[in-house]
């Protein structure tokens, strides 16, 4: 099916907020320079299989993690792990556009020179460089000390992604990151993805079907389990999933006729 390399092996995950089961025993790969949907209804646990990836949860009062995320041969939840480190090598973009309330500039230079990644001159062309890689420079060079606020959605999405990949991540985790914005600023990002999977490797929560077989490789389909427990059903290449599920449910779910 695939002679791409594994980035990210999820390995039997649980996930607990509290004594609620919100993953049971989840267990798949992220390929390298692909990019993964994972979709499902509502509630199925998608947001908390993404943030797993990068120990975002980490941040959530009373989460509990069982199993293994294994990013490059390490377990990422190791204890002797950084989550800080992770989260520069893992990052991630959210569904509601966040830029800082600082200028475009500074939205992408302010993590690069935290991290020591660039400085003076060099954090300039770094700006310049992370801006053009999402396709933004043109619009935004003669104002980059103007508030990333006052940018259009599509934009500030894409000032989001410039401001992760100032990072040097291997792997950026998306969290329905078009569900806010119009179609023509959707199409953009998704062209932005397909160009960006050369170098990253992507994962991507989204409601939109169409999206996810228009720019995943491979599908993650989740349901909920009687108990509410979210579980993986059936993870494979995307054009299998939307043309031959194995299951009834995840054919009804991609066409639109679930629940
Ligand atoms: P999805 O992204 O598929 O909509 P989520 O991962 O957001 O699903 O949520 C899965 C389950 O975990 C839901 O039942 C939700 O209510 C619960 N949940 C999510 N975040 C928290 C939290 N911080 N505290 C308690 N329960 C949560």
């Amino acid at each position: 099916m695939n002679t791409t390399n594994t980035k990210i092996s999820i390995d039997n995950l649980s996930i607990y907020y509290g004594s609620f089961r919100a993953l049971a025993d989840v267990s798949m790969p992220i390929y390298e320079h692909q990019i993964t949907a994972i979709i499902g209804p509502s509630g199925c646990g998608k947001s908390t299989l993404l943030r797993s990836i990068n120990r975002m949860n980490d941040l959530v009062e009373g989460c509990r993690v069982e199993g293994r995320v294994i990013l490059d041969d390490n377990d990422i939840y190791r204890s002797r792990v950084d989550a800080v480190r992770v989260r520069q090598q893992v990052g991630m973009v959210f569904q509601k556009p966040n830029p800082f309330p600082r200028s475009i500039y500074e939205n992408v230079a302010f993590g690069a020179r935290h991290h020591g990644i660039a400085r003076g001159k060099q954090l300039d062309d770094w700006v310049e460089h992370c801006l053009r890689r999402v396709a933004l420079w043109d619009e935004v060079k003669d104002k980059l000390m103007q508030s990333g606020a006052a940018l259009s959605g599509g934009q500030q999405q894409r000032l989001c992604i410039a401001r992760t990949i100032a990072l040097e991540p291997d792997v950026i985790l998306m969290d329905e990151p078009c569900a806010a914005l119009d179609p023509i600023a959707t199409a953009k990002i998704e062209e932005l993805l397909q160009d960006l999977k050369n170098n990253y490797t992507i994962a991507i929560v989204t409601h939109n079907m169409q999206q996810a077989a228009r720019i995943s490789d491979y599908t993650a389909m989740m349901f909920m389990r009687p108990d509410r427990a979210g579980q993986l059903v059936e993870f494979t290449d995307t054009s299998t999933i939307f043309t031959q599920p194995k299951e009834q449910r995840t054919q009804d779910y991609i066409s639109g006729r679930f629940g």
